[in-house]
């Protein structure tokens, strides 16, 4: 393809995005297509020769569409936000454009330079406390991961690192390994499965503590964990609090965990992936009481930010800790300008991966050209539909609302039986009109209604609530209990 190919193919793909958006509320927000739907639309060679871009651009709408499920469709209620806007998108048509791969100051200082300079600006947005930010006097500091999970992963394993020096300065003769396989992690049972995952990946045992009930993990509750593990001569070394569960966007409570950590030397992360974006509100920080005691801290732009996927906001107290876990020198990775300064830093250090994408220009793009009061306006009113979504349920005697409605998200179900509420979401998951997922709140099936899409208005949300009543109408009368 020549320039003038590309800008032609360029434009007619805007065109595509720009009227996909448009009419995305005309298309099912579920897919339709059976497993194995797209081996029979596509031949199982690649072409030997080139084709045009206008046949390949078709089989957009031939191939890929019928397999899309609308994400960003206002009929989608599942899960949480994903977000997309096209400040972010232009931001990330860029980055390609571009190509750099960031790893070191040297391989792109604009790319280095704008990733401390936003992920400043955006830390000051939340009010985290200054030591997080590159521009404070300490040692700390904010990188764009591609996925919260990875930054409790990277966490972990600089804790891990941390913990296995501090103990090697008392037990020198102690070998690495023996004092990892002592190392343990704690988080709630109600933390995302990325956070067992990372236990996992980097081989330390990932206790799920029960949490109260409010779906909330407590500094009792983690003392609790901690002495029953010290007295087996284990070494506790790493909690993941989280900020705004995935089922029912419950709140750790960080005032009570952060002090408890801290005297244990247990690196703290708290993992907002989604939760964290309220804290751009002042009427939210509440719920970040605490943070001062944490090491690290992460958020995604990605969720309900609209920065589109993948743009995980990290901060830690003390990048040291990354880059004495993580550094791994090649002369090859060495330059000029190597530093211990953490505004020109090597991000290789601070990640898992050696390439860097030049994400922090779609960030750019979204923090210039929605401002603070544009993303401050798109988080209230999706908090303002899911209010009123709330209030419809409310309304409906047959329902109930199992936590209350926070952040956007409502967790309702029909009154008795679990299995009432069970065929509710089978039937609606068979109609197809809107997407929702189901959680366990209490041994309560419970189905989460969000607020994901930034195009859904408060028709779409009547259009909803009709769509659960209809059939739960269908519900009353066919299931016996
Ligand atoms: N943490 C929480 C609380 C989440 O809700 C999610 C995803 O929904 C994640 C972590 C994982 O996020 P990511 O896909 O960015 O790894």
């Amino acid at each position: 393809m020549d320039s003038e190919s590309f800008k032609e193919c360029g434009k007619t793909v805007i065109d595509y995005i720009a009227n996909y958006m448009d009419n995305i509320r005309d298309r099912p927000v579920l897919s339709t297509v059976e497993p194995g739907y797209l081996y029979k639309l596509t031949p199982s060679e690649a072409p030997v020769k080139g084709e045009h871009w206008k046949t390949v651009l078709a089989d957009v709408e031939n191939v890929i569409m019928p397999g899309i499920t609308h994400w960003n469709s206002p009929q989608f209620h599942a899960f949480f936000p994903t977000a997309n806007s096209y400040p972010a998108i232009v931001g990330d048509m860029l980055c390609n454009g571009i190509g750099c791969i960031g790893f070191s100051w040297i391989t792109s200082p604009a790319c280095t330079e704008l990733e401390v300079q936003v992920m400043n600006w955006f830390g000051k947005i939340l009010d985290l406390p200054k030591e997080f930010l590159n521009e404070s006097e300490g040692p700390g500091g904010g990188v764009l991961q591609g996925s919260a999970s990875e930054a409790t992963l990277v966490c972990l394993l600089a804790a891990k690192d941390r913990a296995t020096k501090r103990m090697k300065t008392f037990n020198p003769s102690m070998e690495d390994g023996e004092i990892k396989a002592k190392l343990v992690a704690y988080t709630s049972d109600q933390s995302n499965s990325s956070v067992e995952k990372a236990g996992l990946l980097g081989s330390m045992p990932m206790r799920l503590l029960e949490t109260d009930k409010d779906g909330r993990m407590t500094g009792p509750i983690l003392a609790k964990a901690i002495a029953e593990d010290l007295a087996k001569g284990l070494i506790p070394c790493y909690v993941v609090a989280t900020l705004g569960t995935t089922g029912t966007c419950a709140f750790d409570c960080l005032e009570t965990l952060g002090p408890i950590c801290n005297e244990n030397n247990i690196w703290l992360h708290v993992d907002a992936a989604y939760a964290g974006a309220a804290f751009i509100l002042p009427e939210y920080r509440h719920l970040m009481a605490g943070v001062q005691y944490a090491d690290s801290f992460d958020v995604n732009l990605h969720k309900w930010l609209l920065v589109n996927f993948d743009c995980s906001a990290m901060w830690v107290k003390n990048a040291t800790y990354l880059v004495d876990a993580f550094n791994v020198d090649r002369v090859y990775l060495k330059h000029s300008y190597q530093s211990q300064d953490p505004q020109i830093p090597d991000y290789r250090h601070w990640q898992i991966p050696l390439g860097r994408r030049f994400r922090s220009l779609k960030m750019w793009f979204v923090l210039r050209l929605y401002g603070v009061e544009g993303l401050q306006a798109h988080i209230r009113k999706q908090m303002n539909l899911a209010e009123l979504f709330g209030k419809l349920v409310e309304q409906d005697p047959r329902f109930e609302i199992v936590m209350p409605v926070t952040m956007g998200l409502v967790c309702f179900r029909l009154k008795g039986n679990n299995i009432l509420t069970k065929h509710l979401y089978e039937r609606l998951m068979n109609s197809g009109q809107i997407y929702l997922v189901t959680a366990n709140v209490r041994s309560q099936l419970v189905i989460r209604f969000v607020v994901c899409s930034r195009l859904t208005e408060e028709a779409d949300v009547r259009f909803a609530w009709n769509e659960i009543q209809r059939q739960a109408d269908a519900v009353s009368g066919t299931v016996a209990v």
